[in-house]
């Protein structure tokens, strides 16, 4: 590991740490770490590289105005902004939420608060970086009431948005955050603790349009499921099986690197 990998880490695990034990980030002395040697890294890319989908009439501008305009389930009544999801077009990682939360309804942008901070921390801890290499969204675009979790039917009406973002956006990786957004995408019952810790793979349904596909063509893509930001923030025994998700992540990102 570099100097500055070590202490993206352990930034980011003294921000989970300070989360759980005062609510709020304490002062602590600069690290000196070293590097390791030999720790020469091959840089992840920017994006990864994808042949564009020809002749789509759709885009990502597009999803968003739909989400926008959505009334098909009772969520838009509450919230304030859609929040459909940002980063890059041609992401390595998708990563998946459950659905904004009170900061994220404000922002009409998805994880800006604490489990954002810290979501933007562990992606760091192993070389990317929201705005350049992931996108982020969620199963639902508008925020539940009082951040309970979304309803199945509000997940079914709003999947089809994030059917067309995974079609348009081809991401080398799904990264699901949580229970929820795992359960909904790989359409299982199995809980957190059994989807984690090994990549499965997610089918994509529709084509660019949000129509069903009659012969599905497209390639699976890897998926992997880890515990959501905010439940690494309420418990700490969750920092150390949440690194490992990251570090399989990376492995497999270098993996997709050398393709
Ligand atoms: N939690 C989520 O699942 N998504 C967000 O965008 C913010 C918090």
């Amino acid at each position: 590991m570099t100097a500055e990998e070590k202490t993206i880490l352990a930034h980011f695990l003294d921000l989970a740490d300070d989360y759980v034990c005062c609510g709020h980030a304490r002062r602590r002395e600069e690290y000196a770490f070293e590097d390791d040697e030999a720790a020469e890294q091959p840089a992840l890319p920017l994006a990864y590289m994808i042949e564009e989908p020809e002749g789509s009439s759709d885009s990502l501008e597009a999803i968003a105005g739909d989400v926008s305009a959505c009334e098909a389930c009772p969520l838009y009544k509450t919230r304030t902004l859609p929040v459909p999801g940002e980063g890059s077009g041609h992401p390595l990682v998708l990563v998946i939420g459950e659905g904004p939360g009170a900061d994220e309804d404000k922002a009409g942008r998805p994880f800006v608060g604490r489990a954002g901070q810290l979501l933007d921390k562990m992606l760091q801890s192993i070389g990317l970086d929201r705005n350049k290499n992931c996108y982020i969204a969620n199963m639902v675009k508008c925020r539940p009431p009082e951040n309970r979790d979304p309803e199945p039917d509000e997940i079914t009406a709003c999947s089809r948005f994030l059917e067309r973002q995974i079609t348009l956006l081809k991401p080398g990786i799904i990264l699901c955050a949580g229970r929820v957004a795992a359960q909904s995408l790989l359409k299982t019952a199995r809980g957190i603790n059994a989807l984690r810790g090994e990549f499965t793979e997610y089918r994509p349904e529709c084509n660019s349009d949000g129509a069903a596909e009659p012969e599905n063509t497209e390639p699976a893509i890897p998926v992997l499921c880890t515990f959501h930001p905010s439940a690494v923030l309420r418990d700490e025994n969750l920092k150390r099986p949440a690194w490992e998700d990251l570090k399989l992540l990376k492995t497999r990102l270098e993996s997709l690197n050398k393709e």
